[in-house]
């Protein structure tokens, strides 16, 4: 999208080790400058305050996988947003597919963590998608119009908030909707949000997410409203991840 640089952001959902993790953010710290894209890296909470350590003064920015709604309390094992934002992170991925099949998030839910995150200075990140059998029903545009709705809070759009489409299906798959699904779901997604917050939200950077490869993400980063991609498998591997931002 005209106005837009793109962003290449990975989800590294719960892969590796201290070490690991640093040997990534080592691999992508040279990278950052030559790129016509952003990059984010999400590595578990456990690694975020390493990696954004390695990555200090680059370009290269950090992200956690999920927050609390509140600042801190009992909550026993949860990570709040101010918590994040003191590791180094700038931005966090909210209402991720796994998290709402996984620990049953709804979008209400989703749109109380994205408060949390934009008061604490975070970025969210808010992934939405159709499982298969909603979209073999036909109902893609429902559900996902129904997500944006009820999953965006107030201050989001204006913040710079970033959404994600994510096709249940498609996520560690192999399998990707048709260019034309893609563009029209982007499209879509446009429309709803420009109808529902006005024109800043034509500046709203929209993310494609499932099975993103090197192989495929020419083509999808082309798409129009594709402003970038979440990258699950694929960004573990420093050099796939890097041949996707480099197919910008
Ligand atoms: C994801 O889970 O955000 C994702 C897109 O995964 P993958 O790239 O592995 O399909």
């Amino acid at each position: 999208t005209p106005g837009i640089r793109p962003l290449i952001a990975g989800n590294w959902k719960m892969n590796g080790n201290a070490r690991s993790a640093h040997e990534l953010a080592e691999a992508l710290r040279a990278a950052g400058p030559s790129l016509d894209a952003s990059l984010l890296v999400c590595p578990p909470f456990l690694h975020v305050s390493l990696v954004a350590s390695a990555l200090l003064g680059t370009s290269v920015a950090v992200g956690g996988q999920d927050c609390h709604a509140k600042v801190s309390g009992a909550h026993t094992g949860d990570i709040s947003a101010p918590m994040l934002r003191d590791a180094g992170a700038t931005h966090v991925i909210l209402g991720h597919s796994e998290r709402r099949a996984d620990h049953g998030e709804t979008s209400a839910q989703v749109m109380e963590k994205a408060e949390a995150a934009l008061a604490a200075g975070l970025t969210p990140v808010i992934c939405v998608g159709e499982t298969e059998a909603q979209r073999v029903a036909g109902e893609h545009e429902a559900v996902v119009g129904a997500q944006l709705e009820q999953s965006i809070p107030l201050g989001f759009i204006t913040s710079g908030g970033i959404v994600a489409y994510e096709p249940v299906w498609a996520i560690g798959t192999g399998r990707t909707p048709t260019e034309d699904d893609i563009a029209a779901m982007h499209d879509f997604m446009r429309r709803e949000l420009v109808n529902s917050w006005g024109p800043t939200a034509s500046v709203t950077r929209l993310l494609y997410g499932g099975s993103v490869k090197p192989s495929n993400a020419t083509a999808i980063l082309a798409l129009s409203n594709v402003d970038g991609a979440l990258v699950g498998g694929a960004s573990l591997v420093a050099a796939d991840f890097l041949a996707i931002a480099r197919a910008v």
